[in-house]
Parts: structure tokens; C-alpha cells; sequence
């Protein structure tokens, strides 16, 4: 590999040292890539065939530093279910640095697994196969379903068992992120009362993610705004895609607004609001009709955080910060309900709209329709009923329960007047068919972990790569489960 591969131009390693640990991943035994995301690598500018080599693999596994990087492990502080955690950090991630991408954007790279780092404290700063498949196989799906996410540029084996419940194949994710600061940091700079690193990471994070603010009157203020607006405007497209992240702590909110941190997240099969995959939440915190309120208490913590910047008057500042975190439902509001409109197939806004949407989403709850396929199978329908209705009414236990529903549904369409043909179309654009089903995602573990055998994990990727798009021979990858193959719960495996 040429040592110009990774043309790394790193501002994050240039802040104070008190904001990481500078230390290079460990080695592992015997690297094998699993998977390279090709596309990904052509939009960094970089060369696929160079990393598949038998030198870009051992970049991918932390057994040799490129040129240009500046390995890292950050420092980050957290409320994890609720509680305080003044430590946090890095603990199994390393930041290689940061490149241009085509679009001139700047991207983090970082390997995710790549052993202990100062902040691993029991953990052994190691990932198994399960969840780094699990992550690329989610994150890919989201950047194809137009969610802001980390990518996953590449999985490799490291040759190396971990030890969890059992033990598994020891893997190394390369995550992408428009970078990965957190809410985290912030939250551990303002606890150590260091106002000053609070500002550089807030001008850091201004000039990085938000660079209109520069030259606003009160930056600070502005880009406590502008976060709530993405948080929301994030949170908001998951509750329409029916993913649940589980583990929202302050630690996995991500500065930029992507989904971060990919542990036990799921999609719902069946629609239901209280509905909790991940192992580890055992009160429901996480659960899906939480997602949004939890999203207002995290960037609560941030406005917490971030109160040294806004006023040298705490009263003032504390007045600031509240009047921008009460805006937040407002903000979740006006996302969520454009999009529901959206995958409802309306053009136009009308009062009775959110009362529609959830009108559906409630005899959906009560009548254990697929949340995925009663969204995809509406985007089929006409504004007459007809025989097209079957599948969607099919997906409810009593379908006279959609029946009503369409009713009205149809009376609005018909003052929307759109023609069928083309709110099809756009309904099939809001309306995803294939999803990262939990039961496929498992099979897709399953038979990499247990048989070597990647081909489903291989399979279930590139079909996801498209998700609104019907795809010949894939029928079974839009499929609910059966009944013997619903995952009732997700581990996040670290
Ligand atoms: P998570 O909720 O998975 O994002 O992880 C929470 C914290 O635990 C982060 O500080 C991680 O870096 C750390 N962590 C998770 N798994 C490990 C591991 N296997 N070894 C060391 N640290 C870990
Ligand atoms: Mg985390």
C-alpha cells in the first residue's frame, strides 16, 4: 500500500491534550477482511484496491499505523440510564484521523475493537464479529434509507478470540463519522468546571459541524439550537422508520446529529409504542415512544453543559438555555408530522393530518399490523377501494379495523388530488420495503459466527443497499418473521 493511501489532515488531535489519550490501536494475530464498503471508500477518495491488500487489511486490524494518522481515544463523561458517569471515554475505539471526502467534507476514521485504551476501564477494548456485522449491516442500512448515521467503511476478523458469554471471533469495525463528538464531552469538561476546554470544543464543533454560526451574535446559544434542531429533526426520522436506537446515554448522542453507537438497536416488526429490544433496558428508558422525551432530557444535559458559555449571569444563562431546550418538542413535532404526512402520500397540510396518522398507528398497535409493510402496502393503494387492499388489510388482525380507517383516509386524499400514480410513487420513496430485520440480521450473525459462512451477512447488505426499491428474488428479506423466528431481544455484546 502506497503511504499516501490515507491523506489524513487531523484537527481534533491538534485541541489540548487533556481532551484524549494519544496511544496506537494493539495489534492483532492474524488479520482476514470481512468486508469492504467500496462505494464508501471511492467517496473518501480513496483506492478499494489498495485497502483490500494484504497492507491496507492490517490498517483496518490497528497492525500498522498509516502515515499522517494521529491515533486516539477520546475522553468523554456520560448519564447512562439516567446516571452520572464522570468517566467514560474511548475504551475500544481509536481515531485514526480525519479525511476530505469528495464532496470536501471532512470524516473521521476510526476502528472500532481496536483494543484497550486508557479510558477501557474493566473492558477488554475488543469487539466481536456479532455486533461489528450488526453495526455495518444497520449503519449501511441507514445511510441507504437517508437517516444521518456513521457509516461502516470496513469489518475485519483480528484471528483472535474475545471472551463474553462465550467466546467469539474477534472483529475491528472502521467506522466513518462526520466526526464522533458526543454530548459526552461536553458533559465531562463542564463537570471538571474547565470552562475553557468547553470553549474550544464548542469552536471546534462550531467551525466543524456548524460553520454558519461563526459569526452569529451569541455562537454558543446558536449552536445549542442548531443541535436540538438535528437531535430532533434525527430522532424524528427514527420514529418513522420504526428503529429504536437502545441505548440513548449522552455518551452515544452524537454533536453532529447522527445515529451513533449501534449497540442492541432494532427495527419493530409488529407495531407497538412500548416496544424494547435491548437486553440491558430492563424499565423500557430506551423504548421507542421514549426515544423523543429521552432526546429532550440528553440535550437538556448538553444546555446543562454548555451554561459557562452562555452568560457570565447564571440566571441569565440558565433563561437562555431553557427557552432553547423548550423548543425542542416543537421541533420533534414539525419533523414527525411532515414526515408521517409524507409517508401517508399527502401533499398538502391539513389540521386533521396528525390525528389521521395516529389514528392508523393506533389500530395498527391494537391489531399487530407490521409497522414496515402497512406503510409499504398503503403505497399501493388507489383512492378507490379495490383488490389492491388485500395485502395491506391482511397485515391486521381484524381488517375491518383498517377499513374504517381508509375511509377517511381516502376522503382526504381526494382533497389532496394528487393522481394515484404519482402519490404511489412518492409514498413508495417515504415508505422503505426492506428494513434490517432483526430475525435476518441474526441469521446473518449466526451463520458468520457458527459456520464461517458469510454469504447471508454478504446477501442481506447489498439488499439493503436499496431499500425503497423492489428488488427480483428478495421477496423473503421483506417478509415479518414467522412466528418461531421473532427476536424478542438484542444484545449489545461488548
Ligand atoms: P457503549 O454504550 O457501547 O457505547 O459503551 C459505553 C462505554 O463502555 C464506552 O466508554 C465504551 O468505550 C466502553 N466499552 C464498551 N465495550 C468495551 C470493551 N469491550 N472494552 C473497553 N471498553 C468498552
Ligand atoms: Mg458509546
Amino acid at each position: 500500500m502506497d503511504t499516501s493511501t490515507f491523506p489524513f489532515d487531523n484537527t481534533f488531535a491538534q485541541l489540548p491534550e487533556r481532551f484524549y489519550a494519544r496511544l496506537a490501536p494493539t495489534p492483532v494475530s492474524s488479520p482476514r477482511l470481512v468486508r469492504l464498503n467500496d462505494a464508501l471508500a471511492r467517496q473518501l477518495s480513496l483506492d478499494p484496491a489498495q485497502l483490500t491488500c494484504a497492507s491496507g487489511i492490517e490498517v483496518f486490524a490497528g497492525n500498522v499505523v498509516p502515515e499522517h494518522a494521529d491515533p486516539l481515544a477520546m475522553a468523554y463523561a456520560g448519564f447512562q440510564f439516567g446516571s452520572w458517569v464522570p468517566q467514560l471515554g474511548d475504551g475500544r475505539a481509536i481515531l485514526l484521523g480525519e479525511l476530505i471526502d469528495c464532496d470536501g467534507q471532512r470524516r473521521d476514521v476510526q476502528l472500532k475493537g481496536a483494543g484497550p485504551t486508557p479510558f477501557s476501564r474493566m473492558g477488554d477494548g475488543r469487539a466481536g464479529l456479532g455486533p461489528v456485522l450488526r453495526e455495518y449491516i444497520v449503519s449501511e442500512a441507514m445511510a441507504a434509507l437517508g437517516i444521518p448515521t456513521t457509516r461502516s467503511l470496513a469489518a475485519v476478523l483480528t484471528g483472535e478470540q474475545v471472551i463474553r458469554e462465550n467466546n467469539l471471533p474477534g472483529a475491528v469495525l472502521t467506522r466513518v463519522a462526520s466526526s464522533h463528538i458526543r454530548v459526552g464531552p461536553f458533559q465531562y469538561f463542564a463537570a471538571r468546571r474547565d470552562t475553557e476546554a468547553l470553549a474550544l470544543l464548542a469552536d471546534h464543533v462550531i467551525q466543524r459541524h456548524y460553520p454558519d454560526l461563526t459569526s452569529v451574535d451569541e455562537p454558543y446559544l446558536a449552536l445549542l439550537g442548531a443541535v436540538i434542531e438535528r437531535q430532533a429533526a434525527l430522532v424524528a426520522q427514527w420514529q418513522l422508520i420504526g428503529f429504536i436506537h437502545g441505548v440513548m446515554n449522552t455518551d452515544n448522542m452524537s454533536i453532529a446529529g447522527e445515529t451513533i453507537d449501534y449497540g442492541p438497536c432494532a427495527f419493530m416488526d409488529t407495531y407497538h409504542p412500548e416496544t424494547v429490544y435491548s437486553s440491558i433496558d430492563h424499565r423500557g428508558r430506551y423504548a421507542y415512544q421514549n426515544q423523543p422525551p429521552i432526546a429532550h432530557w440528553n440535550l437538556a444535559g448538553l444546555a446543562q453543559a454548555l451554561l459557562p458559555l452562555l452568560s457570565e449571569n447564571e440566571d441569565e444563562a440558565v433563561e437562555k438555555a431553557t427557552a432553547a431546550i423548550n423548543t425542542f418538542p416543537e421541533c420533534f413535532k414539525a419533523s414527525y408530522t411532515a414526515g408521517l404526512g409524507r409517508k401517508l402520500g399527502l401533499s398538502t397540510v391539513d389540521v386533521g393530518d396528525e390525528v389521521l396518522g395516529s389514528d392508523l398507528l393506533e389500530r395498527m398497535a391494537r391489531n399487530k399490523a407490521d409497522f414496515t409493510l402497512t406503510f409499504r402496502y398503503l403505497s399501493a393503494l388507489s383512492q378507490t377501494q379495490n383488490d389492491a387492499d388485500k395485502p395491506v388489510r391482511a397485515l391486521f388482525e381484524d381488517p375491518d379495523g383498517f377499513d374504517q380507517w381508509a375511509v377517511l383516509w381516502r376522503r382526504r386524499l381526494a382533497h389532496d388530488g394528487v393522481a394515484d400514480s404519482e402519490r404511489q410513487d412518492q409514498m413508495r420513496k417515504a415508505n422503505p420495503l426492506y428494513i434490517p430485520r432483526n430475525h435476518l440480521v441474526e441469521a446473518a450473525i449466526r451463520a458468520a459466527e457458527d459456520s464461517d459462512d458469510l454469504a447471508p451477512f454478504n446477501h442481506l447488505v447489498t439488499v439493503l443497499a436499496s431499500p425503497y426499491q423492489q428488488q427480483p428474488g428478495a421477496d423473503a428479506y421483506a417478509e415479518p418473521p414467522a412466528p418461531e423466528q421473532v427476536v424478542h431481544q438484542t444484545f449489545c455484546g461488548t
